[in-house]
């Protein structure tokens, strides 16, 4: 006997599809949910006059071929023991569509982010409770993971939505480059403003999905440990940055040799870059200076960067580690905010814990913690 869960998903929508489909498909319960997308009449009525058993049919209230109410209606009469869900434009429709539960409609979610991951919530259930004889069993299970099964499904949600937008935003990078090059003359002066405008809110939108995508990555990435000398990886980043250091008079010295860890390499050379180019961007009208420390203490080994630069208030110093988060205005300091997010993940990869000490005006230590198990080829500085 066949005990998958099989959800019939009535939507033209290509991109709900897929962003549904990747929520099911990683859910963990992927092998046991089939989804069947029906985008036009033909395929909806083959879809429910077929053998198939439907535990779920979704309807999107916007359809090329029919008025939603239809749809449901059809669904109603030829699939009665379906659990029918109903997809609508905003969280205000869905409030307003609830009045409809008791019409025959299980749940109404609205089209967006929260709402697919409800859905996606809903069918998972419902396969896990088709596989267990145990429905107590599952309750309890799934109510004491429920705030995990939430975070990963938002991660699983932006890995998605950041991997899919790439294409249609690159297209639209490409055609503002064409206009560019080929109407410059007829754009005229305000045309060609209004375009520059445009390319450079293109081109940030590219920089902050592109941050998104390699944060969302690195959930899912195991860190590839090698014995990493720190003192060579910081000479690399430091030739990064050697030219603008030498243009701004800045100057990066350690006050102890570094350590060599068991890290990523790669992850580790991404966490001084962002640290460093950081202690560049927010340095103060005093020439700037990094100190870089290392300290063992116990069975961790801890690194810090202090600079001279304007500092952060103290009650930003835990907020900037979180996504899009920024304390300096945008206007004098471009990026993203997603640095030190991007460092904190790394950092929690390999089990350890990233801090700042810092005041306005004073400058910051940024610190990160690394546990190692035995001195692996280290040595202790204190
Ligand atoms: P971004 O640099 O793109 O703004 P980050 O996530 O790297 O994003 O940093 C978040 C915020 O933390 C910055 O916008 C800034 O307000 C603050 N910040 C980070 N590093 C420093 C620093 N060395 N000195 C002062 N402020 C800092």
């Amino acid at each position: 006997m066949n005990n998958d869960t099989n959800v019939l998903f009535v939507s033209a929508s290509a991109a709900d599809e897929t962003v549904l489909e990747t929520l099911l498909a990683k859910n963990g319960t992927g092998d046991d949910v089939t989804l069947s997308t029906a985008s036009e009449a033909q395929h909806f009525f083959d879809a429910v006059y077929s053998e198939m058993q439907f535990q779920v049919i979704v309807v999107d209230d916007v359809q090329e071929w029919s008025d939603w109410r239809s749809v449901v209606e059809a669904c109603k009469k030829h699939r009665p023991n379906a659990l029918l869900v109903l997809l609508v434009s905003s969280d205000a429709a869905a409030q307003q569509c609830s009045s409809l539960l008791a019409d025959g409609l299980a749940a109404v979610y609205p089209r967006n982010s929260s709402g697919l991951l409800a859905l996606a919530r809903l069918v998972s259930t419902l396969a896990a409770q088709s596989r267990s004889f145990s429905l107590r069993l599952a309750d309890s299970r799934s109510a004491a993971h429920a705030g995990d099964e939430t975070e990963e499904e938002r991660e699983r949600l932006v890995y998605a939505v950041s991997h899919d937008l790439q294409d249609p935003l690159q297209l639209a990078r490409r055609y503002a480059a064409i206009l560019n090059e080929d109407f410059e003359r007829e754009l005229g002066d305000s045309g060609s403003k209004v375009l520059n405008h445009l390319e450079f809110n293109l081109n940030r939108t590219q920089e902050m999905l592109d941050e998104l995508l390699e944060y969302s990555r690195l959930q899912s990435a195991r860190p590839e440990r090698t014995p990493v000398d720190l003192n060579v990886l910081l000479d690399e980043v430091i030739a990064l940055y050697q030219l603008t250091l030498d243009e701004i008079g800045g100057t990066i010295s350690k006050q102890h040799d570094l350590p060599t860890l068991i890290v990523d390499r790669r992850q580790f050379h991404r966490v001084f870059q962002n640290l460093i180019g950081n202690a560049i961007k927010f340095r103060s009208e005093r020439p700037l200076h990094i100190t870089v420390r290392a300290q063992r203490i116990r069975n961790e080994w801890r690194i810090g960067l202090k600079d001279n630069g304007i500092g952060i208030a103290e009650e930003d110093t835990k907020r900037i580690f979180g996504m899009f988060e920024r304390a300096a205005p945008g206007e004098d300091y471009p990026g993203t905010g997603m640095g030190l997010a991007i460092c904190k993940r790394i950092i929690t990869n390999h089990g350890g814990k990233i801090w700042v000490r810092s005041s306005l005006g004073s400058g910051s230590v940024f610190i990160f913690s690394i546990p190692q198990a035995d001195d692996a080829g280290t040595e202790s500085h204190g």
